[in-house]
């Protein structure tokens, strides 16, 4: 690695994820030169994920910090926070449609993961982004620096080095040996061409279906694509694809298997499988323990899934990936003295990314429990009262 910064500090971010090409991109507006390393041998992020709601307080935060809200503003959709639950009869418990007028909708705007990274990577200098560069493992020496091993054959060293690789992080091991567990969740991501069913997209409206019961669930997102993606969730043992007999390989006949498995479901319900594209991806969901801390390293931290890789079901995940970056970069910006950089950002990060750790892990176990949708609609307008109720009145 030839890049140094004013205190000719290497530093390598490992993955090119929206939470290392935030971080990349604030310390690149300070000056501060990095390398990202990316395993995929081109930007892969338009394929990867459905549409991240960005929230107000945390990744709107890190795009104004990355000089990027004025384009994240033109790019986002306001109107993509329409959210709507059902239980499995089709019984509405929330029908929440965002009122345009009103300027920033609640805050938590929709934008595609692939849209996302292209802003990101539009600001970045290209000479600072190795595709292609695999983490195979990464060695601590004697003197504080590490050694990185890449698949390519090719061994780089760093002062500081930052997984920014997500779930299965190659450098979480330098830190601690603890592992990402199974959540319990898995999924079934589908995608529907909206334009292609009038019927499912008016029903979807422009943002979020959720219908919950029996410890299952049918996911829907619109996307800024024109594609409804499709989860179609389950809280099942470890193997459960596999012995299930569902192959993602032979797609039409797992929608036939899959609408068993939904056969008492409403009809608009069901129609989410029936009119699936002939894909189908399963996701087992992972998680890190909540309030999971490592043994503190000068030369190394984490960002991002890596740090606390948690079930999507606080929508924080993307959010809290771009403010580490944020709170990281803002750090190093503002200590000389590295280890009191990564000091104050993981203190921090400790903090709020725990948090939101422990209630997307009860809202996992609360959406897939006896009578989910009633109890998601009691939880969402207990928050909603508590939140007009600290509005002050005029
Ligand atoms: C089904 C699903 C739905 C979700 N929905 C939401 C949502 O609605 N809202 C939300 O906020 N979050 C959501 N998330 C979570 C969100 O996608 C992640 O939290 C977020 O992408 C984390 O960003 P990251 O940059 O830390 O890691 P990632 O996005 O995982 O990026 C990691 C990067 O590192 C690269 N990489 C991995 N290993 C290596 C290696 N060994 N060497 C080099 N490079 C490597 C990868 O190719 C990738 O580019 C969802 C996740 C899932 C699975």
């Amino acid at each position: 690695m030839t890049t140094t910064n004013q205190n000719q500090q290497r530093i390598a971010i490992i993955g090119g994820g929206p939470g290392g090409l935030t971080l990349a991109l604030i310390l690149q507006r300070n000056g501060i030169p990095s390398v990202i390393y990316e395993r995929e041998r081109e930007d892969k992020s338009h394929e990867r994920g459905g549409s991240l709601d960005i929230h107000e307080d945390s990744g709107q935060q890190a795009l104004k910090e990355a000089g990027l809200y004025d384009e994240f503003q033109q790019a986002a959709r306001y109107e993509g926070e329409d959210f709507r639950l059902f239980d499995k009869t089709g019984k509405a418990y929330i029908d929440e449609v965002v009122d345009e007028e009103v300027p920033g909708g609640h805050g938590r705007p929709e934008i595609d993961r692939g849209v996302l990274c292209d802003l990101l990577l539009s600001k970045i200098d290209p000479a600072i982004i190795r595709f292609g560069y695999k983490l195979d493992k990464a060695v601590s020496l004697p003197d504080g620096t590490t050694e990185l091993h890449f698949q390519n054959g090719i061994v780089e060293t760093a002062d500081l080095v930052i997984g920014a690789d997500g779930a299965f992080s190659r450098v979480r091991p330098l830190l601690s040996n603890t592992d990402v567990s199974y959540s319990g969740l898995t999924m079934l991501e589908l995608n529907v061409i909206a334009d292609l069913h009038p019927d499912l997209a008016a029903f979807n409206h422009r943002g979020k279906m959720f219908a919950l019961d029996d410890n299952k669930g049918i996911l829907g997102q619109l996307n800024g694509d024109g594609r409804i993606k499709v989860y179609a969730s389950f809280k099942a043992e470890r193997h459960w694809i596999e012995e299930s007999g569902i192959r993602a390989d032979q797609p039409q006949e797992a929608k036939k298997q899959l609408l068993k498995i939904f056969k008492d479901w409403d009809e608009s319900l069901q129609n989410y499988i029936r009119y699936a594209e002939d894909s189908i991806l399963p996701r087992r969901i992972y998680m890190l323990p909540v309030g999971f801390t490592w043994q503190r390293n000068q030369g190394v931290t984490l960002i991002g899934d890596a740090a606390h890789v948690m079930s999507p079901f606080a929508g924080e995940g993307v959010n809290l990936a771009m403010q580490d970056a944020m709170e990281l970069a803002v750090a190093i910006v503002r200590n000389k003295d590295q280890a009191k950089a990564i000091e104050e950002y993981e203190e921090k990060m400790y903090e709020y990314s725990s948090e939101k750790a422990r209630e997307s892990n009860d809202n996992l176990i609360l959406c897939f429990s006896e009578n989910a949708a009633r109890k998601l609609s009691d939880l969402m307008n207990s928050y909603l009262e508590r939140s007009n109720e600290s509005v002050p009145a005029e």
